[in-house]
């Protein structure tokens, strides 16, 4: 596997050491009050000190997370069972000292809250995130790992993970930290469906369905059958599977209104938690598809950046455009492809891919790799004070899947496609798992197109840079009319507002809007627009119905407590709309349906 090759250079330190093992217990005594209590076993060590630490990110996970606040109770022992000295050199790093060649950790964990990148522990089921969950110890990172679950009595819990099961008394191992951290562990009265998917290689792989939910089992099993078509349908796109480590893949999933909602994609397994009852609706599979296809993009097609991952910062890529935007943009593509998605709907997706390139404030000033860059703060990081994101950022999950739409629509005009372009990043990168750079991504695109000229201007302009798309001319290959939505209508910029006396602000203003622009900013309140007061977004709506783009009207706005005026340039609402020319009484050829039916329909015999 990927990660045991970075073992490579064991100098005579390492492979002593790598000759160890390492064993973690996790009890749950307390779980009715969320806790459980872990013990880390270490013996055969030359060393005197040992320090075992908590995580700071989670692979997947881009920001970072002090998951040492829930760590408490820690302590050393020596194999007689005697307390040892421990320093806790930091707030989640604690050093035994004084040692044998053995301690034993103990410590233990508070967890409420069951995601896919924190852990949970309860009565009713437990979710463990490794890295929310597990300390470790760096000298050791190499060496395998034996986990041992003591499940609550009782009750009849199965455990969904993509650990190597060692023996039915719940014990578990992995080949070293980098897999520990990996795999998720979901314990409770999981619904288990299984089914096998027949590869290139001719091997078989298990795919399993472990989900956590009241249901009936004809529902879970149905909704498990679309799952298995949505993995059948990805397999398509680059024509085989990966080689999942012990031949499973399993999606571990909550669907229950006491989990929070997440999606968490790991090398032979994810972790998607929605926070609503389970009905069987269509509405959840787009997670599915999204984190199946991360098994090849970002598990295996790896950028260089993430790997090895390092657990004591979060890892900054470049690439996330390319790592979860294309995969974004596959999530929705392989649900149309599957059938479980309308072709009007996934127009929707279309438009809303080209809001986000051609309208979001950030997607005009920052590049693709820019917005990668951002997600050490914004990828579920939390801060109590306010960012500037609405004028300098855009996700690099919509705004990465803009890029791959339009790279698609290229590359079909050219008689290729994004799926021979994943495809052949696959054969190049992802099989073998050697990671990437963005110079590779590059060449792949040169390769495949024979057309070096363009492949470099293609990354000069839309990945390093932040031009625009000609999404018009592109979509009118597939029958697709790209217009205005809102032709001619007079526009101030789209927010969110609290309703009162005056219509106060609720987000930051936009660079590119009049509002902006008229100098009206956060927690501002608009009173009036040429005289007509202002006390509902129906009262704004009315009012600038009765104008036209550039119309300049005076605005007064009450900014911390005193009366403002300002001037607004209307504008024309900017969102753009995709609409089938059949729908707009225009021609659809028969070059068009082709096209279409090659970039939507299923590819499965
Ligand atoms: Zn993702």
């Amino acid at each position: 596997m990927k990660r045991l090759l970075l073992i490579g250079t064991c100098s005579l330190y390492t492979l002593d050491l790598f000759a160890q093992k390492l064993n973690y217990t996790v009890s749950f005594p307390n779980a009715i009050h969320h806790e459980a209590h872990i013990s880390l076993e270490v013996a055969d060590f030359s060393q005197q000190e040992l320090i075992a630490r908590m995580s700071r990110s989670s692979p997947g996970r881009y920001a970072t997370h002090e998951y040492g606040k829930n760590v408490y109770d820690v302590k050393a022992f020596n194999k007689a069972g005697k307390l040892l000295n421990l320093n806790r050199l930091d707030g989640d790093v604690y050093q035994a000292v004084g040692l044998s060649g053995y301690v034993r950790f103990e410590y233990t964990l508070f967890a409420n809250h069951p995601d896919g990148t924190y852990a949970g522990i309860d009565v009713t089921s437990i979710m463990l995130n490794a890295p929310a969950t597990f300390m470790w110890v760096k000298e050791l990172e190499k060496a395998p790992i034996q986990v041992q679950f003591n499940l609550p009595q009782g009750k009849n819990w199965k455990i969904a993970t993509q650990l190597k099961r060692e023996s039915k008394d719940h014990s578990y191992s992995a080949p070293h930290l980098q897999y520990l951290m990996d795999s998720p562990v979901k314990i409770g009265d999981l619904k288990v469906k299984e089914w096998t998917i027949a590869n290139k290689d001719q091997k078989k792989y298990n795919i399993s369905f472990a989900l956590e939910a009241d249901g009936s089992d004809s529902l879970v099993t149905s909704f498990a059958q679309k799952i298995e078509r949505i993995t059948q349908e990805s397999q398509q796109v680059f024509g085989e599977l990966p080689a999942f480590d012990y031949g499973q893949y399993v999606f571990i999933a909550s669907i229950n209104p006491y989990v929070k909602g997440d999606g968490m994609e790991h090398r032979n397994s994810t972790v998607i938690a929605n926070p609503t009852a389970f009905t069987g609706s269509d509405n959840f599979l787009n997670v599915f598809a999204h984190e199946f296809f991360h098994a090849w993009n970002v598990e295996r097609i790896r950028p260089q950046s993430l790997e090895p991952f390092n657990y004591e910062k979060s890892n900054m890529s470049s690439e996330l455009w390319f790592a979860e935007g294309f995969t974004q943009y596959y999530g929705s593509l392989i649900l149309k492809r599957a059938g479980y998605n309308t072709f009007a709907h996934f127009c929707r997706t279309v438009s809303a891919l080209i809001n986000t390139k051609e309208n979001s404030a950030g997607a005009k000033r920052i590049s693709p790799v820019q917005a990668s860059q951002q997600a050490v703060f914004v990828d579920a990081g939390v801060s109590v004070d306010k960012a500037n994101y609405i004028n300098r950022y855009s996700s690099y999950y919509t705004y990465g899947a803009a890029v791959a739409l339009a790279l698609d629509l290229e590359l079909r005009a050219r008689r290729s496609s994004l799926d021979a372009y994943m495809t052949a990043v696959w054969e190049k990168f992802g099989k073998s798992e050697k990671p990437y750079v963005i110079a590779d991504l590059l060449n792949v695109l040169a390769e495949l197109t024979g057309d070096r000229t363009f492949a470099t201007d293609f990354f000069k302009n839309y990945i390093y840079g932040f031009e625009s798309f000609s999404y018009k001319n592109l979509l009118q290959n597939a029958g697709l009319t790209l217009q205005k939505e809102f032709p001619g209508k007079a526009w101030i910029g789209d927010y969110p507002y609290e309703v009162g006396e005056s219509l106060k602000l609720r987000s930051s203003t936009r660079f590119d809007t009049p509002l902006y622009q008229g100098g009206v900013d956060i927690d501002d309140s608009i009173v009036s627009i040429e005289g007509r007061s202002v006390k509902s977004a129906d009262d704004l709506d009315k009012i600038l119905n009765d104008y036209k783009p550039g119309d300049q009207l005076t605005i007064n706005y009450i900014h911390r407590g005193e009366s403002k005026l300002g001037v607004l340039i209307l504008a024309e609402n900017p969102a753009w709309t995709v609409i089938p020319n059949e729908d707009l009484g225009i021609p659809v050829t028969e070059a068009m349906k082709q096209f279409r039916a090659s970039w939507v329909d299923s590819k499965l015999k």
